[in-house]
């Protein structure tokens, strides 16, 4: 069965996935598909306007245009040429308000209910078509809900950080332009762009801290979905760069000045308690990616990364995103964290972590909870010490919830994300250490 793909830009209808075609207010009955004209005039006149979305647009016999880039749903007597939502900016336009009545469609029939329908359609979406701004968010739980920030000051100075340098970035448009020019982004530098900077942000955000599928977002700040990606993805590595300052590794002076007591008494030399966590994926379609990822422990596919954290609370740590396969001992070893320890340092840890040796070499030592033995009871001086570090550990947790509270690391992320998992993990550890200091 053949498929079809809309070929205009920003319009990312495509026959093969009928869940995500978009129909707009003003087609009646089903979306349909339209070949160029072969009357050279003619379709001339359908390069001219569809190229004003695509700049380097090339026609062939195989291209289509769909339902709803005519005026009326599908080429007619009196509007045959496409017109409508030929340019990403588009989609956030409503349909024409104003239309000439035609005197006759398609049919020869002069129209009689269906324009009525449309235009009164047309009106609802008028109202409906708001789009969502931080401006709309007067409460600050709601600043926290949608932004993981931890209030609506902390948004506006994180916007006054990074607008400056945003103003400035290239776009994402997608891995076939990346591999073909070797770089990042293309060469599609902020020109009129659907949204403003700040709702650029604001919905990155949301994503990162609800983690909504792009379709969501779409219609929320009325954009393309090839849009929403583009703005996440181009924030997401922006923001990496810009904000990775914020997981910083202090001084051991630093941390003992800024230790709690609790940590004083017993752990005076602790420079730093570490912790893998593992996010749920999409099943890899790729086999080799999928043995990568398969975590025994979860029994799912996963990626996983290790965190630390200073006695105080703060993010000091993040390593590489690995796949679930990989033990907390291979991903001590190989993400450098151990480059960082000086000697003498002491590394908190739980149970899974068999990292004695490698600490040794470093001339480091690691403090875990007594191992269990199933058939011994553990001694009073074990059971003290379990607990005194379990209580210690709940520091750990908290850092951990805190980046979990975006729940794009908590919800099965999908395989789209895969390439950008890196980078969302270093903003999420990066804005959590904006939140007040943790509490015990
Ligand atoms: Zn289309």
């Amino acid at each position: 069965m053949p498929h079809y793909r809309c070929c205009v830009g920003g319009c990312d209808n495509d026959s093969r996935y009928p869940e995500k075609v978009l129909k707009r207010g003003h087609v009646t009955g089903d979306l349909t598909w339209h070949y160029f004209p072969k009357d050279p005039k003619e379709r001339a006149l359908w390069v001219k306007n569809i190229s004003k979305g695509l700049e380097d647009f090339v026609v062939s016999d195989y291209k289509v245009v769909c339902s709803n880039h005519f005026q009326f749903g599908k080429p007619t007597f009196s509007s045959h040429v496409p017109t409508l939502y030929l340019v990403a900016s588009d989609t956030s336009k409503r349909s024409p308000r104003k239309r000439k009545i035609p005197t006759r469609n398609d049919n020869g029939n002069s129209p009689s209910n269906a324009p009525k329908k449309c235009s009164r359609f047309q009106e609802a979406q008028v109202q409906c078509n708001i789009c969502f701004t931080f401006e709309q968010l007067t409460r600050e739980h709601d600043v926290r809900f949608y932004t993981g920030l931890p209030s609506s000051s902390a948004f506006r100075l994180l916007f006054e950080q990074l607008s400056a340098k945003a103003r400035e970035m290239h776009y994402w448009t997608g891995e076939k332009h990346a591999q073909t020019s070797h770089i990042m982004a293309s060469k599609v530098i902020r020109t009129a762009r659907a949204l403003t900077l700040e709702q650029e942000l604001f919905l990155c955000l949301i994503r990162l801290r609800q983690g909504f599928p792009v379709q969501d977002l779409a219609f929320r700040f009325s954009v393309s979905e090839s849009t929403v990606s583009s703005i996440f993805t181009t924030w997401v590595k922006f923001m990496c760069k810009e904000l990775q300052w914020l997981i910083l590794w202090p001084d051991r002076s630093i941390i003992q000045r800024n230790m709690p007591d609790m940590f004083l008494k017993y752990y005076p030399k602790c420079r730093v308690i570490i912790d893998c966590t593992e996010v749920y994926i999409e099943t890899p379609s790729s086999l080799e990616i999928a043995a990568m990822c398969w975590s025994n422990y979860k029994q799912h596919y996963t990626v996983k990364f290790l965190i630390g954290i200073t006695p105080n609370g703060a993010i000091s740590f993040a390593s590489p995103v690995y796949g679930g396969r990989a033990s907390d001992a291979f991903i001590v070893k190989d993400c450098r964290f151990l480059n960082s320890l000086q000697p003498y340092d002491e590394v908190m840890a739980d149970r899974g972590f068999k990292i004695h040796d490698l600490l040794s070499f470093h001339q480091c030592f690691l403090t875990i909870p007594p191992s269990k033995h199933t058939n011994l009871q553990m001694s009073p001086k074990e059971v003290k010490t379990t607990s005194r570090i379990a209580n210690v550990r709940i520091y750990v947790e908290q850092a951990i919830k805190r980046i979990k509270h975006f729940l794009i690391l908590k919800r099965e992320l999908p395989i789209s994300l895969l390439p950008l998992i890196d980078d969302i993990v270093i903003v999420c550890s990066s804005l959590s250490n904006l939140n007040e200091p943790l509490s015990l």
